[in-house]
């Protein structure tokens, strides 16, 4: 095995990337050394990148790596792991999804078996605390023991391995919580990368209806072709009043059944709770950042009974069921073979200004991938 890596570091000072090369940490028993091989720039990627939340004159955050919708293969296997988490056999090579954060197994959380939610949950340790080569955005990752790990069918392409471990396990987490039922009228609000996949997916959940709401017309284009029955253009129907009359319209004057938000504007949540019908669920999933307040009528939620759900990561068992949908569905759906560009880890700046959506209306595909 190699000794050393590179890292893309992050610098808020002047807001760029610095590759650096850094030992690849030792592999304890029950860890494994995954060679990262591709990974996506996710929506809160890009939150990061522009520093959205951050109050004016707060102290920087780097440096630091970040990244984690990835996908690799096996580097080292430490002592003791011969298997994936479904008891595969795994070597040396072998191309694998992993979930990104690691349970504690000892708290309050973990033991009822809410592994997402685990109170301990822990990502990668700051670079200035311990500096190796180990993210998203670098040529290694180190999964602690103990880790979810998962063996890739060989049908399946890096890139579209890539988004498994975030986009479209969090959106089946969204989904298997809404509960999307057979017959369902959904909507959802933005056609990036979440948006396109929670489409494919509520629809194999057996939605008869789903309602895809962007402002990009490849967004939208790509959305028909994953699974959105209609689509509400938000260049055409410029106003929320009006988009929420086409949300009525298109569900003969009930509303949807379920809403699920994906942008991470505040006001699309105001929006999107009065799209449902009543007793409808809206499922919370785009404001990862701090500092985001919505003016909600709490009164309406009561009276309208909606259930509102806040979600963010996921339980393990979503990673090889993410997997078997892919399998199903790679033929059906364009999401499972959006050709995304590709950029070497020295050019991870294009890759972001490429991926970056806010105030173009480019009619370019935006899931940017990194190959380190
Ligand atoms: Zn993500
Ligand atoms: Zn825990």
């Amino acid at each position: 095995m190699v000794d050393t890596g590179i890292s893309a570091v992050w610098h808020d000072s002047d807001q760029s990337f610095e590759l650096r090369e850094l030992p690849v940490p030792e592999v304890e028993e029950g860890g494994i050394s995954i060679r990262v091989l591709r990974t996506s720039v996710c929506g809160s990627d890009l939150h990061i990148w522009r520093g959205d939340g951050i109050e004016k004159g707060a102290p920087p955050r780097d440096p630091f790596v970040f990244g984690h919708e990835m996908m690799g293969e096996i580097a080292a296997l430490g002592k003791g792991v011969e298997t994936d988490s479904l008891r595969n056999p795994l070597k040396e090579g072998d191309r694998v999804v992993f979930s990104y954060f690691f349970p504690c197994m000892r708290c309050y959380n973990c033991i009822r078996g809410e592994l997402g939610a685990c109170l301990y949950r822990g990502g990668r340790k700051p670079l200035d605390e311990w500096a190796v080569c180990n993210g998203g955005f670098a040529q290694y990752y180190y999964l602690r023991g103990p880790n979810f790990i998962f063996k890739l069918p060989d049908e399946i392409s890096d890139e579209e391995a890539a988004p498994i471990n975030c986009a479209l396990a969090q959106v089946i987490e969204a989904l298997h919580i809404g509960r999307v039922r057979f017959g369902d009228h959904v909507v959802v609000q933005g056609a990036g990368g979440l948006g396109v996949n929670a489409m494919a997916v509520a629809r194999d959940m057996g939605a008869h209806q789903v309602i895809a709401i962007d402002g990009q017309p490849a967004r939208l284009d790509l959305a028909l072709r994953s699974g959105a029955t209609d689509t509400i253009d938000i260049t055409e129907y410029d106003t929320p009043e009006a988009r929420i009359e086409r949300v009525m319209e298109l569900t003969g004057g009930i509303g949807a059944d379920i809403a699920i938000e994906l942008v991470g504007f505040p006001s699309a949540v105001e929006e999107g709770v009065k799209m449902l019908r009543q007793r409808g669920t809206y499922l919370e999933v785009g404001h990862i950042s701090p500092n985001s307040f919505a003016s909600l009528d709490v009164q309406k939620l009561v009276s309208r009974q909606i259930r509102f759900h806040g979600i963010q990561h996921y339980d393990p068992w979503i990673l090889p069921s993410a997997i078997d949908f892919l399998m199903r569905n790679r033929d059906r759906f364009a999401v499972c073979d959006v050709v995304s560009d590709v950029f070497p880890i020295e050019k991870i700046g294009d890759a972001f200004s490429q991926a970056e959506w806010m105030g173009r209306d480019s009619n370019k595909i935006t899931r940017a991938v990194v190959a380190p």
